[in-house]
């Protein structure tokens, strides 16, 4: 097996990259676990506008019921609740097909949210485990990588030993999917970057096998996050809550230097459930079957370079930024879909390289949610909005170039897009072009446990567009005074 290129890791990442050669009939190896992805809550289970419809096109046809709509993104973040209505919860099955044919060929892009969906990672991940391991072009090895050889002069890989004594000699190139642990990177001598303070997080799954399927709770259409503070909740987290079907993920992150950091699992899950609970948000009673909680301490991290002279270090392991950017399948897409590229020509990876350390504008913003002040003016909710918004541009510009494989100079669609990334970025009000106003409908709620409540017209995506449109002016303006003063008015009132 000498001189093929190699899959490092049988997770999601390698996985992914793996199916993509399998496609376009590039022989391999993976080199993975025997046994296929453990049935746990895992991470990455909200999907964006690229990995989204990347992941519906190429398997929502064979594995549709991993598949569940995402229709909003909400933040709840000190008095707001502000709701960012992506797509119509009641599209049909017919409408959302299109962009998922039995061959997986290039459709129009779903600009109206029609492939936007949450992912059942454990249904996902085994499936596509167990289909890269059929593939004819996929020689899968049971094994771990033990030592690289690499050679400095070239950049380039040279041997793979692995922990049975075995070794692959001369690998035409590697896909590094390992995550943190890159060997590839130790060879190789590349840096790691931190880009906040290291996290704890936990998580787990909610069930509840009788539950209908068109849900009267908003919250469950769609992906929430929340920002925790420690004034209203005694403890500064980031939390999410990730709607599948009859299943509920629901996690925290927070900073392994706080003094809660070091709770329990129990504990902090218990004080997550009170958090939104006390927001109107009571998920125990709507989903009480927990499951088994996991746990993990982690930093986002940039490394110095993610490809060289036959490597590439694959989605997560180059790059991985705050997760409410929900990114991180969309750096594995990007890989999986330029892949069969990358062998043939190791220097398009300066155009993976350039495309993922974007992402680091996004971190940047998310970073600010979780460690800034709490939104205490509409005008934080609108430019949050605004520039998170602008930032899709360029995303969309880069997933076009790989989708047509198309990476030449001449690409006017691309500098329109990265233009409109450009000024939204440096200008988040310039958004207001692109009916953001409309899209987002943003509430100041004076007691936090109205939050929960309902947003009238959410299935309607057109009149609560429209109604988010008249009502935008009179809330930007209600809740564009510090919170703090209109509470001590309020109460005096
Ligand atoms: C809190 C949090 C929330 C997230 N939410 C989202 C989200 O909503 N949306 C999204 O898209 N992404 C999200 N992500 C990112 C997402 O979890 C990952 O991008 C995704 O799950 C892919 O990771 P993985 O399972 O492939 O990687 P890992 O679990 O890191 O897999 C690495 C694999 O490499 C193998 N390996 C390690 N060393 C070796 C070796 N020496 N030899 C061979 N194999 C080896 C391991 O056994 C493992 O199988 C989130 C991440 C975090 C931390």
């Amino acid at each position: 097996m000498e001189g093929l290129p190699v899959v490092l890791g049988s997770s999601a990442t390698g996985i992914l990259v793996s199916l993509a050669l399998s496609r376009a009939g590039v022989e391999h190896i993976l080199i993975g676990t025997d046994d296929p992805p453990a049935p746990v809550p895992r991470l990455g289970e909200s999907i964006i506008d690229t990995s989204s419809p990347e992941l519906w096109r190429l398997y929502g046809h064979e594995f549709a019921d991993g598949f569940h709509y995402k229709n909003h993104i909400a933040y709840l973040n000190g008095n707001f609740s502000a709701l960012c209505h992506l797509a119509s919860p009641l599209r049909t099955q017919k409408r959302i097909s299109k962009f998922a044919h039995p061959d997986g060929r290039k459709t129009r892009y779903p600009w109206f949210g029609e492939a936007l969906f949450h992912l059942d990672r454990i249904k996902f991940d085994r499936a596509a485990y167990l289909k890269a391991r059929a593939q004819k072009e996929c020689h899968f090895v049971v094994a771990r990588v033990t030592r690289v050889e690499f050679d400095a002069a070239t950049d380039r890989v040279t041997r793979l030993e692995l922990d049975k004594g075995a070794a692959i000699e001369r690998p035409r190139y590697v896909f590094d999917s390992t995550g943190f642990a890159s060997p590839i990177s130790k060879a190789a001598n590349v840096k790691m970057s931190p880009l906040s303070v290291p996290q704890r997080v936990v998580w787990t799954h909610y069930r509840r096998d009788d539950l209908e399927a068109n849900p009267p709770e908003w919250w469950r259409g769609g992906t929430n996050l929340m920002r925790l503070d420690r004034e209203f909740d005694g403890i500064d987290a980031m939390s999410w809550l990730i709607p599948l079907g009859a299943t509920l993920s629901v996690g925290l992150s927070v900073d392994q230097s706080s003094e809660r950091s070091n709770d329990s699992d129990e504990d902090l899950m218990e004080r997550l459930a009170s958090a939104w609970r006390r927001r109107g948000v009571d998920y125990v009673s709507v989903f009480p079957q927990q499951q088994p909680i996991q746990q993990l301490r982690h930093s986002y991290f940039v490394r110095d370079r993610a490809y060289g002279g036959n490597w590439l270090l694959v989605g997560p392991t180059f790059i991985t930024i705050w997760f409410p950017g929900s990114t991180g399948l969309w750096t594995v897409c990007a890989a999986a879909g330029m892949a069969h590229r990358l062998i043939e020509n190791p220097e398009l990876g300066k155009f993976y390289e350039k495309s993922m350390r974007q992402l680091t504008h996004f971190h940047r913003l998310l970073d600010h949610v979780a460690h800034g002040p709490i939104w205490k003016s509409s005008w934080q909710v609108y430019h949050f909005f605004g520039k998170g918004g602008s930032l899709i541009w360029s995303r969309i510009a880069d997933y076009f170039r790989i989708r047509d494989d198309d990476y030449g100079w001449f690409r006017p669609s691309s500098w329109l897009l990265n233009s409109l990334e450009l000024v939204g970025r440096k200008f988040p009000p310039f958004m207001v072009m692109f009916f953001v106003f409309a899209l987002v409908r943003n509430r100041l709620d004076v007691h936090r446990e109205r939050q929960g409540l309902p947003f009238p017209l959410y299935n309607r995506s057109i009149p609560f567009r429209l109604w988010n449109a008249i009502r935008w002016l009179p809330d930007f303006l209600w809740g564009l005074l510090p919170r703090r003063r209109r509470a001590a008015t309020l109460t005096s009132g």
